[in-house]
Parts: structure tokens; sequence; C-alpha cells
């Protein structure tokens, strides 16, 4: 960038020392960050033709004066004036608010122009801004458009403008291209001076769109880069440690599993096992929809890292899930003679004690357990992979906890939600990703339905049925959100409910959060083995929980679920060969809750229900927290511009592989930018 875009803002007309300040709450400190200030939105004062105007838009028209003004005084010193303006034959009624002193001038004859909200149906115009053409001389916002930026309290939307007008005027020319000439000319891009030039004051809509479209173009690019840089960087600089894996051993571990991997299985095990094997540290996001088979690969990982002389670790966001996963992975390793635990808080002091000691002694193999796992007085002999459940974000923190202990494993994340791939791409850029993309074979979908409440009665007799087939069945109870305790007194309710219902014929079980693990595991266990043929409870077995006699899936108040959970909890049911239900019973209120029901119906697909779900909620809310790791783009928006976004990505691939990114002259202004953050600084050469 050159120099002297980095000059402060003072150097520009009207800024001072004031107005610096409160320019740099907005973290504008430059001039480049002024021209960098891309407005959110625009005005549009261009003339339209009233038979084109939207009921309650904002236009702009001219026409003219018509008959007296009237005044009407209301309230305390309030008043309205109204006046006939004559457009193209159109009698317009305009309406100012607490403008009495206009009326000497609303003289009939005279020609206006006006701006402001428009009724359609009254023909009526609220006026916030008007000009006589006669006498009022050319204003810069008569037919044009006008860019609106965000602001502060000090500083007026109309000042914006106008710095950022001298400083393009001053200063325009002297913008830089950044990215490489082989890009913009592909792409056909907009050279970098224009488009800010555009993007601020569009010398036509054309113009603007393209300076938007070579601007968001940037950003998506140098985001990608950044973070494919940092991979890049980091796989060559990494301490990680290459494992040697008895590769024939996991062969025959495999050959041993009751059934044959599906092809994708196959293919994420090879991508996971070649991380472990080189060099590199292993940061790899493992995704794929409910069902798809995530744990035996899971379990094939770990049984690879011990056939190397490591231990390994499996984190689970909740203690059900701890028990789940470790009754699994004991079916699946014991026979292979290896020595399991489970950290759980229901563990005795003496229990503890014991785990504790082989884990360090290298005794037991591997240990799965909360998030805690890692975090407390737990030592390794020769942790060689941790595999983490991607609900809470093994951080930065946790991390530097093992560092602290000297240990460097590979590291393998598992989603239960499927991801749509642009936010897997902006989220987790700098993963590496395996798909499982394809469910085992046999499996039939789950058929969905959507009911409302006062079909409860045809509902308990479905569910009769199906137990009467030998099937069992999750009743999930009503969620209230703000409050676990009515949570609980719900799922009590429909316990009740049900046991009453099905008193003498079946037996109801009844699952919640604040059961103590050990009876948790009773009930579960109860449910598993068929003892309990109804299971009633509240979200605590969204993920994970694996009954394959389990064939229905009644989820009550089903609007209140977000579609991810929604599908989360359908997937607790069509895991065994038998044809699987899950009824919804919903009366939502809303266009988007009708939607939602509507989605789960049409597919059971969880990368398109993902898919639509960000549709619906957009990117921010997707992952239900601003923590995400999403970052906020300025320009871009990753759901409507996902096609630039994968373009981008590309390209900042190919560039990153070729090795003359590193040294190449023609890439120094895009090595400046990566510099920009401190991580490259002594890594990357100037
Ligand atoms: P996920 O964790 O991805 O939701 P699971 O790992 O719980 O899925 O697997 C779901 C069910 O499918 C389990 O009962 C598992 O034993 C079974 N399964 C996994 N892989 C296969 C396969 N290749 N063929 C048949 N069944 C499989
Ligand atoms: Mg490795």
């Amino acid at each position: 960038m050159s120099n002297q875009l980095q000059q402060p803002v003072t150097t520009l007309k009207g800024i001072g020392a004031e107005r610096a300040i409160d320019l740099a709450s907005l973290d504008i400190h430059t001039v480049q960050d002024l021209l960098e200030h891309f407005p959110y939105r625009y005005e549009d004062y261009r003339v339209r033709d009233l038979s084109e105007a939207e009921d309650g838009e904002k236009i702009t028209i001219v026409g003219t004066v018509y008959g007296e003004p009237v005044v009407r005084f209301y309230g305390k010193k309030k008043s309205r004036l109204t006046v006939k303006i004559v457009v193209n034959r159109v009698v317009v009624t305009a309406i100012w608010f607490n403008r009495q002193f206009l009326k000497q001038q609303l003289r009939a004859g005279r020609e206006i122009m006006l701006s402001g909200k428009f009724e359609r149906a009254r023909l009526q115009m609220t006026v916030s801004e008007h000009h006589f053409l006669d006498t009022d001389k050319k204003t810069p916002q008569e037919g044009s458009i006008q860019p609106v930026y965000s602001t502060n309290a000090n500083i007026q939307v109309k000042q914006i403008r106008r710095w950022v007008a001298d400083a393009l005027k001053d200063y325009g020319d002297k913008v830089e291209e950044i990215l490489p000439a082989y890009l913009v000319q592909k792409y056909k891009l907009a050279p970098r001076a224009e488009a800010i030039r555009n993007i601020h004051f569009p010398e036509s809509v054309l113009g603007g769109k393209q300076g938007r479209r070579r601007l968001a173009f940037e950003e998506l690019f140098l985001f990608q880069l950044k973070l494919q840089a940092y991979h890049a960087v980091n796989r060559r600089t990494s301490d990680g440690m290459a494992q040697s894996i008895l590769l024939p051993q996991v062969k025959e571990f495999i050959h041993s599993l009751p059934f044959p991997l599906t092809g994708a299985q196959e293919r994420v095990v090879k991508e996971i096992l070649g991380d472990m094997q080189a060099g590199y540290r292993m940061n790899r996001l493992l995704q794929g929809d409910v069902g798809s088979g995530k744990t035996v690969v899971a379990a094939i990982a770990l049984y690879a890292t011990i056939t190397a002389g490591y231990q390994g670790a499996l984190m689970v966001p909740t203690e059900i899930l701890a028990e789940q996963h470790y009754t699994t992975l004991q079916e699946l390793l014991t026979p292979h003679g290896i020595e399991l635990a489970i950290l759980s808080g229901s563990a005795t002091t003496r229990q503890r004690r014991d785990i504790l000691a082989g884990l360090q002694s290298g005794l037991i193999h591997i240990v799965v357990g909360t998030h805690a796992l890692i975090q407390e007085d737990v030592y390794f002999r020769n942790l060689g992979l941790v595999i983490t459940d991607e609900q809470h974000r093994f951080g930065v923190e946790q991390r530097r906890i093992l560092r602290e202990k000297g240990l460097h494993p590979d590291v393998l994340f598992m989603t239960a939600t499927p991801i749509p791939r642009t936010l897997a791409i902006t989220a987790f850029g700098d993963m590496d990703v395996s798909t499982i993309d394809e469910l085992p074979a046999g499996r039939k979908p789950v058929e969905t339905y959507w009911v409302k409440h006062d079909m409860l009665d045809r509902i308990l007799a479905f569910i009769n049925k199906e137990l009467g087939k030998g099937r069992q069945a999750y009743v999930i109870s009503p969620l209230i959100e703000e409050s676990e305790k009515l949570d609980l007194q719900n799922a009590m309710d429909v316990h009740a409910q049900l046991s009453h219902y099905f008193a003498g014929k079946y037996n109801v079980g009844l699952m919640h959060g604040r059961l103590p693990s050990k009876e948790k595991d009773e009930v579960m266990q109860r449910f598993s083995s068929g003892e309990v043929q109804i299971l009633v409870s509240t979200t605590v077995v969204e993920v994970g929980v694996n009954v394959p006699n389990a064939s229905v899936m009644v989820i009550y108040d089903a609007e209140r679920f977000g579609l991810a959970q929604l599908h989360q909890l359908r997937g607790r049911v069509g895991r065994g060969a038998e044809q699987s239900y899950c009824i919804l019973i919903a009366d939502p209120k809303s266009e988007v809750g009708k939607e939602r029901m509507r989605i789960m119906t049409e597919t059971n697909d969880g990368f398109e229900v993902a898919r639509r779900d960000l549709e619906l909620r957009g990117p921010g809310d997707f992952f239900g927290t601003k923590q995400s790791g999403l970052p906020e783009f300025k320009i871009a928006d990753v759901v409507q511009d996902y096609r630039m976004l994968e373009v981008a990505r590309q390209e900042a691939a190919d560039l990153i592989s070729h090795p003359s990114f590193w040294v190449g002259p023609e890439y120094a202004p895009l090595r400046h930018y990566l510099k920009r953050d401190e991580y490259f600084l002594e890594k990357i050469k100037d």
C-alpha cells in the first residue's frame, strides 16, 4: 500500500484533532482506513416514476405545487403541513411534520423535488427532504445515489460523505492494486482504485455493482489466502509427530468389524491416518450426517495410534455420550487387548486415582470423558491422538494446556451436525476437512410427519402399534428455553400422561439432565436393553445416543427447536433395518417456523437441512453464537456470495501452493498484507 494513504486523517480538510478522536472510535485512523470505511447502504435520490414505486418505499419525485397548503396544529407545538403536488398528472399529497414555516414558500406553480416515504394507496408522501428547483442551487445529492455509513453520535453521515469525497479527490489515484494481475484479468474485476470510488459514489448502477463485486472478491480472497497461508506455514513448522502406525494390524482390525466400511468411511480413514503418519500436527475436521458412522472411524484412528505406541483420548460434551461412546469402543476394542477407561463425574475417588495412575503409566490406552478431561490433573505417558466433539470448540486454551504438559498430539474434531460448505470453509478454513457423505447401505430414510396438537390420540395409537411390533419409541418433551426447571416439569407431565396411557402394557422411562449420572446410566441401560419401551426425555438424548431398535421419535412443540437440533433428534431413529418414523407436533405461528417444519418433512439429508437452515437464518445465527469463529465481512456475504467464495478459495489455494508466491516480487503486496498479522511477521520474507 502506498505510504501516502497511510497518512493520518488529519491531513484532510476539516479534520482536526478532535474529529480524529471521533473517527478513531470507528477504527478510522489513516486516509486508507477512511477509504475502506465502506457504506452499508445507499440513499437513492434519483427521480423515480410514481407508477414504479412500491408502497412504503423511500423515493424521490419532481412535481408542481398545486392549490393552497394547509397547516394543522395538534398536541404541544406539533404541526402537520400538507399540500397537493402534481406529478405527471397524478396528484400526490405531500406531508411535512413541524415545518409549518414552509407554508409561505409553497406557492402554487413552483417546481419542487421531494424525497420521502411513499404511501401508494393514499398517494401520500411523508417528506424528509425537499428542494425548490427554481431557486435552490443544485446540491450534490440531487438526482444521485448517496452512501450511508455506520457512524457514532459525534459524526454525521453527511460529514463522512464529504471527507470521503475529499479523500477520493486528493488520494483516489494513489490507491494501489493488491490482487495479482492475472486474477483481475481472469475475473474481469474492476481495478481497486475504481472500485473504491464506485463503492462510495457509484457513477451508475452498473459501476456500483462492479465495485462491490470486486471488493467482495478481494475480501474473500484475502481471507482465504490468510487461512491457507496459516495452514501452509503451520505444516512447514509445526511440532507434530510422525506416528509409525502398523498398517497391516489396522487393516486386520477393520476386517474384524461386524460390517464393511462404506466407501466414504474408507476415504476419511485414509485421510486421517495420512495426517497421523506425517510429521505435521493433524488439525482435521470430520463431518458427516447423523448415522453416517463417525464413531467407527474414531475407533479406527484410536486403534491406529495405539499400534504406533501412543495413547488416545476421546472428549465429548455430555456424560451420557461419554458412557455411550465408552460402551461402543469397549465392544470394538477390548477384544483386541486394548485397555479403556472412562473418567466421569460418578467415579469414586479410588476409581479415579486408579485411572489417573493407569494413564500416567501407560497401562490404559484410551480414555473417554467430557471436555474437562485434559484440563484437570490428568497426565499421560504418551498421548498421540485427541478426538474431540466440536460442540465445544477445542480452542487455543486447550492446546496451551496440552503443550504445557509436553504433549503435541494429533487432533481430530468431529461435528455432530453437518455444516454447509460455505460456512465450513470460512469458520474452519484453517483445518483440513474430511466428509462422510454416504450412509451405510440398507438404511431406510426416516418418514417424517408434521402434525398439530389435536392429533395426540392418533399419535398415541400409532406409538402403540409400533411397540406392538417389538419396536421402541422416544418422546421428546416440550422445551422451554428460559428455564431448566420448567423443562423438567414438562418432561415429568408427559411421562405421567404416557405412563397412564400405557399402564400395564409398556414401561415408560424418564431421562433428563438433572438426574445424577448413575441414574442416567441406569435409565439408558434399561432403554438399550429393551426393558423400557418408551423413553420420555428432554434434549439430553440429542447427540450420539444409539439404540437401533427404536423406530419412533415424537417431538412435542417442535417449533421451539432449531433445525439442526430437530435433525439430530430425528437421527436417533432410523439406525436399524426397520422403517422408522419421526413425528413433529407443532403449531408454528411464524412463516419461518412453518418453513422449518416443511424442510424437515421434505428432506432427510443433513447437509440439505443445514443449507436451507443457513438460508433461513443467515450465517451469523447459524452456529447460535457470535463466537462461532465466523469472521465478520465488511462487504461479502458468505450466503449470497457463496460461488465467489468457492472461487476465491480455490484461487487462494492455487496461489499458496505455487513456490513463487513466497518470493515473487509481483506478490509482494499480498505478502505485506499477510505480514500485518503477527503470526507471519517472522515467517514470511518481504
Ligand atoms: P454417527 O456417530 O455418525 O451419527 P454412528 O457412528 O453412531 O453414527 O453409527 C450409526 C450406526 O451405524 C451404528 O449402529 C454403527 O454401528 C452403524 N454403522 C457404522 N458404520 C457402518 C457401516 N459401514 N455399515 C453398517 N453399519 C454401520
Ligand atoms: Mg502427525
